[in-house]
């Protein structure tokens, strides 16, 4: 078939994958001009998204690129640590630059995918035997299937299923990197105040990866605002300001930031993912937010979908992907509801809670598998169809990449 992807982040390129293996013609449509990078971290963990990397060849590629965080102290205004939060809360079993994973992706799939950059997708229209799309600058043009993969403001997902309202977890947060000048070298350090947290991880001895995130009641942040990094800007140093610590100068350097990202936080619940042929992957169908396991979600889903499609018509693919996906993809998002006040604690008494609870559990045996099992067990709740149809793939260290 011919398939459009909409979205070359995660989700998109990890399906184009497995669809060129199973012979179909791909087309990536991403509106950025080039592969986006951006330094914040994603991560996988647990078995299931391990063997999904594993059965993409991938998995030697990305623990060459890992960035192998190690723990997190958390620190008073003074600098003083009042509490360790272990790597394994954070990074998972893999952690990886956003950019680094995006490149592998993509340099796995290039030779074989039709990727036009700078370009979305303007209009869709299907019927019985396929689907009309058109672009903001290419040609139009027809396909078979149409994939949204183009993250939690979709815009597949708009025009084929009209306004989805977004669930927010109130968090906000912008995420930048600067100049390692913290002496930090795979270590972090976390601040907080009362519905302020802020996060320096030292990713490499030059650079430091630093995140803002604060909640805010009444805070009006919509779709105009997306494209206004000014406003977004101006939202973060409001809500930042007279804070103490390090945070005057992290907003000096946040002002002038090239990778300043900001957003809301929001999880996308959806009664269906499909309809005719457009199907919704990743974040643009599920997303979770912040501890929802977004990046290993879209990686699942992508081998799920592609599996089905490989088995069955269509129509009844989609079907069995959102079956099979729709309990993992709600497990992952209930864990991720209940996050807002573990990442941004309200009061002061519930940021000691919190330190508390990480100074004492370090005493108790065997601490190491109490959190390996607490960072996992949503990740790790779903049985991993055998897609053996899909064949398998070498690893870009020249492994074969076992698939079964
Ligand atoms: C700050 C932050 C930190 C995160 N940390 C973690 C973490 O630690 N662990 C974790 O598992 N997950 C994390 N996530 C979530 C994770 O990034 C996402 O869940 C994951 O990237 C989903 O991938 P995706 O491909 O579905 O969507 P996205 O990564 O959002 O990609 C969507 C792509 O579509 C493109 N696009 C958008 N509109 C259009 C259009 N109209 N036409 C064409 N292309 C379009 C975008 O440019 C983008 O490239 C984090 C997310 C954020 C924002």
């Amino acid at each position: 078939m011919d398939i459009l992807i909409s979205g070359a982040s995660v989700a998109g390129p990890s399906l184009a994958h497995w669809l060129h293996h199973a012979g179909h013609r791909v087309t990536v449509v991403e509106r950025a001009p080039a592969l986006r990078g951006g330094g914040y971290a994603v991560d996988f963990r647990g078995r299931v998204h391990l063997e999904v990397l594993r059965r993409m060849g991938l998995l030697d590629a990305m623990r060459a690129r890992a960035t192998h965080m190690g723990d997190i102290a958390i620190v008073d205004r003074d600098d003083a640590v009042t509490a360790t939060m272990p790597s394994a809360i954070f990074s998972g079993d893999l952690e990886l630059l956003r950019g680094d994973l995006g490149e592998i992706l993509y340099e796995a799939t290039r030779d074989h995918v039709d990727y036009v950059f700078g370009d979305s997708v303007a209009t869709i229209t299907q019927d019985a035997d396929g689907v009309d799309v058109t672009f903001e600058r290419g040609a139009p043009r027809r396909f078979d299937l149409v994939v949204g993969a183009d993250g939690v403001n979709s815009r597949v997902r708009e025009l084929v299923f009209g306004p989805v309202p977004q669930r927010s977890l109130g968090v906000y947060g912008c995420i930048f990197t600067m100049p390692n000048e913290f002496g930090l070298d795979r270590a972090g350090l976390m601040y907080n105040e009362p519905r302020l947290t802020v996060t320096i991880g030292g990713i490499n001895p030059d650079q430091a990866v630093i995140s803002l995130f604060f909640t805010a009641e009444g805070l009006t942040y919509d779709k105009r605002d997306r494209h206004d990094v000014e406003r977004q800007r101006r939202i973060v140093a409001d809500a930042f300001a007279g804070a103490g610590w390090r945070v005057p100068r992290l907003l000096e350097a946040m002002r002038t930031a090239p990778d300043f990202w900001f957003d809301s936080t929001a999880q996308i619940r959806m009664e269906r993912w499909s309809r005719g042929r457009v199907v919704l992957l990743g974040d643009a169908g599920y997303a979770g937010g912040p501890g929802g396991n977004g990046t290993g979600l879209a990686v699942v889903g992508a081998h799920v979908l592609a599996g089905e499609l490989a088995t069955a018509p269509f129509g009844r693919a989609f079907e069995v992907y959102e079956h099979r996906l729709r309990p993992y993809v709600e497990t992952c998002q209930k864990q991720a509801s209940g996050g807002a006040d573990f990442l941004v604690p309200s009061t002061d008494r519930k940021i000691a809670q919190r330190n508390r609870f990480f100074r004492t559990i370090r005493y108790l045996p065997p601490v190491k598998h109490l959190f390996k099992h607490l960072a996992t067990r949503t990740a790790t709740a779903f049985d991993l169809p055998d897609y053996g149809v899909l064949g398998h793939t070498r690893d870009l260290s020249g492994n074969r990449g076992n698939v079964l």
